[in-house]
């Protein structure tokens, strides 16, 4: 017979995680004020609530650690990560910074000033907390099928390239700072971005005399669907797909948390010498000095040694299969899912899951709660709650999409743990009709409300 696909590593480590029962849960949730952030991680048996820094990293990755130095300045560790991020993104000068919204700080800190306009596809909430925070304003340029939960495009997260020439030559007497692409477009549901887009919006942001800046989260994802997913693309590797994505770009900021595959890091990339100076002054105040700039050696180390292992074929197969696969099995079961699936997660399009309950009572962070309760797993919403308030009209916003996301840690779970959790869904799918009412908040931060919002069921 054929033999089965199995993954390409095997387990050398075990963390023990413990299951709870449902009055527990209950008592557990109402605590933390119907705000999943708030639980403890004991609490909660499968942790879907992010792919950020919560992957397993491989024993070269602890032995590199070892190798940590931890000079002040001019660390060898440095260089080994100068050395791999030229090797995998081709830009000559980088900035090491703490994590992936530090690295925004300062790159925006020289690009971004009040009253310019930040085009790209959907922003993720940091980088638009981050524009947003120095009164300028992120314009979504995501094509408009993106918005159709069912709608299959191979490319959901690309750039509605004419939009974006609109909105560029609208601007007067705006300034447009600069053109933010997320890869892959995690906003819009893990979707990725293809290199026919990449090359006609580089190609736009030239000439206008615009920086074409990638947020590079999920870089090695977004190359994998366009290896398998891209006419010309199936025969290339994934680094010769990811070097061809950044040869387009001006620069790039990266969350080393996600496709990098370590709990903390983050750092920029630079073509231009200029830039990469302008902004040094910031990577010293904010971050640390330039060359170790809010990293260990030691996690410099890992990083380095992340960058190849996450960008390795065999590796990206095993994860984005685990994520189809939970997104297979939620379809079997008949619950809504946005397709085609991400690279990192499935999303629930909770509106079509709990269409009794109105956006005003947030369908979807109550669908986040209640798998929960059903099975101790953890999920995160996606909608109106992380949408904030319009900074000017402070009235709720509603994203066309209300969604929970159930990301996928790199290396963590098993396909076990896969089926307990599209069985939980399923529970609560099966009894959706039951759920009468949302939730109401009590109380809320001005900016990135979702993190410490207190809600109660109403
Ligand atoms: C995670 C993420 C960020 C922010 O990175 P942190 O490391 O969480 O600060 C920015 N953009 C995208 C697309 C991300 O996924």
């Amino acid at each position: 017979m054929e033999l089965p696909y199995s993954e390409p590593f095997k387990i050398k480590m075990v963390e023990t995680v413990s299951r709870s029962t449902a009055e527990q849960r209950e008592k557990w949730i109402r605590d933390a004020s119907y705000n999943l952030f708030n639980l403890r991680s004991g609490q909660v048996y499968i942790d879907l609530l992010t792919d950020s820094g919560t992957g397993a990293m491989s024993d070269r990755q602890w032995s590199a650690m070892m190798q940590g130095d931890e000079s002040y300045a001019g660390a060898a560790s440095y260089y080994r990560l100068k050395e791999a991020i030229k090797d995998i993104t081709g830009f000559d000068f980088f900035l090491p910074t703490h994590q992936g919204r530090a690295a925004e700080n300062v790159l925006f800190s020289v690009l971004v000033k009040e009253g310019d306009l930040v085009p790209g596809n959907s922003h993720f909430d940091t980088t638009k907390g981050h524009i947003e925070f120095r009164k300028a304003t992120a314009v979504d340029c995501t094509i408009g099928i993106a918005s159709d939960p069912s709608a299959y495009h191979p490319f959901k997260g690309n750039v509605d390239t004419e939009k974006l020439e609109r909105v560029i030559v609208n601007a007067q007497p705006k300034k447009v700072a600069c053109i933010v692409v997320t890869i892959t477009n995690n906003t819009s549901g893990g979707q990725p971005v293809s290199m026919s887009n990449l090359r006609e919006v580089s190609r736009i942001a030239k000439s206008y005399n615009i920086k074409l800046i990638l947020d590079s989260a999920r870089f090695a994802e977004n190359a994998y669907f366009i290896k398998t997913r891209e006419d010309g693309y199936a025969s290339k590797s994934i680094r010769e797909i990811v070097s061809e994505m950044f040869s387009y770009a001006d620069g790039m900021t990266m969350s080393s948390k996600k496709d990098a595959i370590v709990n903390m890091g983050g750092f920029i990339g630079f073509r231009d010498e200029e830039l990469f100076r302008e902004a040094s002054v910031y990577n010293i105040i904010y971050e640390g000095f330039i060359t170790y700039g809010g990293m260990s050696g030691r996690d410099m180390e890992a990083l380095a040694q992340g960058l190849y292992e996450g960008t390795g074929y065999e590796y990206l197969e095993s994860r984005i299969r685990q994520v189809g696969l939970l997104g297979s099995r939620l379809k079997e079961y008949g619950v809504p899912v946005i397709e085609p699936f991400g690279g990192h997660a499935i999303f629930i399009d909770a509106k079509s899951f709990l269409p009794h309950i109105p956006r005003n009572e947030f369908p979807g962070q109550t669908l986040a709660v209640e798998l929960y309760a059903e099975g101790g797993v953890r999920g995160v919403e996606i909608g109106a709650l992380m949408a904030d308030r319009d900074p000017v009209t402070r009235e709720n916003r509603y994203p066309a999409l209300e969604l929970v996301r159930l990301a996928v840690p790199r290396r963590v779970y098993t396909d076990n743990h896969i089926e307990y959790v599209a069985a939980a869904v399923a529970n609560v799918y099966e009894r959706r009709n039951s759920i009468r009412h949302g939730l109401r908040i009590i109380s809320e931060a001005p900016i990135l409300r979702h993190f410490t919002i207190a809600l109660e069921r109403i």
